[in-house]
């Protein structure tokens, strides 16, 4: 092992805590991770000393916030290889992102008749944007069915795009089965029929390096708060050219050039999509996130996290009261006890200090075709995560199943 996990954690100080009178074992990373130290201290700084808001005043502490801001933008931009950091959005997160899109090509590109294709696995966040614009437009909502094993059925992918299909939105990771869609696959896919790409990649940037320009996707959404950094931060990358002509969704000071009571211009992109005070200090800080994550080998903590799978899956296999929902590939483990709600699991669990979600996931289409009506108990991974909380999970399992 090149990394040393257990000084990782050291960065993390939500981590050392005592939960219900345990040591916390924290297992919910898809739904948000912790934040280590420097992302604290980016936070921290940015309000203790160089508070002012950007692009605006001619004073010292402004361009000081302006320039980190941007920095930001930049190191963004590096961080998930696009070509230019204009073509890096501030948005509130993954959401907001998509909702972008949804409005900015959805509304003013798709026509009736037009399909959007989207994959049974979507969180709610990929699908009721798309259903809005559906409604609005007379666009038609298309949907990749499953295959036998939880993941996308290619072939019937295959079939689904033709010449009508306007717009691909995909998942880059379930957030709910830890599946890795193929998404360069998708994409190659969609290109081919000249439909817009869209890759919902909010459980993928925390996980694994991405390359917007290897995977020719137009958008590219994600959250700061499931990548180390704060809540209320995200970006949304897209091509320059769909962001040259998509038009300004929020409008008022920031995104504009030139204002009369007659007529508005626009700034360029990306301050065209940035109406209002952004978030500066989530900006700044979502950049410390990006630094602290290159400072590490994110190769050896993939293999690490992949280990924490192994590990999981081998132990939920030997019961033979449990079931593992799909094929986990990255990040999150969903699962079912016999007879058990997963809420009473997820409560025995919370009772011996250890976090993890339950429910539908935000992918309620999902767990109807799967049959899932009460949803699945699911672990969610990030490399801070060590054998020892695998085991307490296993442990805690055995553990509830005595209780109940
Ligand atoms: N898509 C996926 C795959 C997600 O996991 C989430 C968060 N659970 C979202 C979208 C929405 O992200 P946010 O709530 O940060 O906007």
């Amino acid at each position: 092992m090149l990394v040393d996990i257990q000084v990782l954690r050291r960065d993390f100080p939500t981590l050392a805590q005592i939960v219900n009178g345990h040591p916390l074992v924290y297992l919910d990373n898809a739904a948000t991770t912790q934040k280590p130290q420097p992302v604290l201290d980016a936070l921290n700084h940015y309000y203790r000393d160089t508070n002012a808001n950007v692009h605006r005043a001619s004073h010292a502490l402004s361009g000081q916030a302006t320039r980190a801001f941007e920095l930001a933008r930049e190191k963004v931009a590096r961080f998930i290889h696009a070509p230019s950091a204009t073509e890096v959005i501030w948005t509130r997160g993954t959401t907001e992102a998509i909702n972008l899109v949804a409005f900015g090509v959805g509304r003013h590109f798709l026509h009736a008749g037009d399909e959007i294709l989207i994959s049974t696995s979507e969180h709610h966040a990929n699908i009721v944007p798309w259903q809005q614009v559906a409604a609005a437009t007379g666009a038609i909502l298309k949907v990749i069915p499953l295959n036998a094993s939880a993941g996308l059925d290619l072939t019937a992918a295959g079939r689904l795009i033709n010449e009508r299909t306007r717009l691909l939105a995909i998942g880059h990771v379930s957030n709910a089965l830890g599946q890795v869609n193929p998404v360069a696959e998708l994409i190659a896919m969609a290109r081919a029929v000249g439909a817009i790409t869209l890759v919902d990649g909010a459980q993928a940037v925390g996980h694994f390096p991405v390359d917007v320009q290897a995977l020719g996707c137009d958008f590219y959404a994600f959250s700061g708060h499931k990548m180390f950094a704060p809540t209320g931060i995200g970006v949304l990358y897209g091509k320059s050219e769909w962001l040259e002509k998509m038009p300004p969704w929020q409008s008022g000071g920031e995104m504009i050039k030139n204002v009369t009571f007659e007529h508005t211009t626009f700034a360029e992109p990306p301050f065209k999509f940035e109406a209002g005070t952004p978030n500066i200090a989530g900006a700044i800080a979502l950049g410390a996130a990006v630094d602290y994550l290159q400072g590490l080998d994110r190769i050896a903590l993939l293999k690490h996290e992949q280990a924490l799978l192994a590990q999981l899956l081998d132990g939920l296999a030997a019961m033979d009261d449990i079931r593992v929902i799909g094929r986990p590939q990255a990040g999150a483990v969903s699962f079912v006890m016999n007879e058990v709600h997963p809420q009473d699991l997820a409560t025995l669990l919370d009772m011996q200090g250890i976090a993890v979600r339950t429910g539908h996931h935000c992918a309620m289409p999902l767990m109807q075709a799967l049959g899932l009506k009460n949803g699945t108990v699911r672990a969610s991974f990030s490399f801070y995560n060590t054998h020892d909380d695998v085991a307490a999970l296993l442990a805690g399992i055995d553990k509830a199943r005595e209780l109940l």
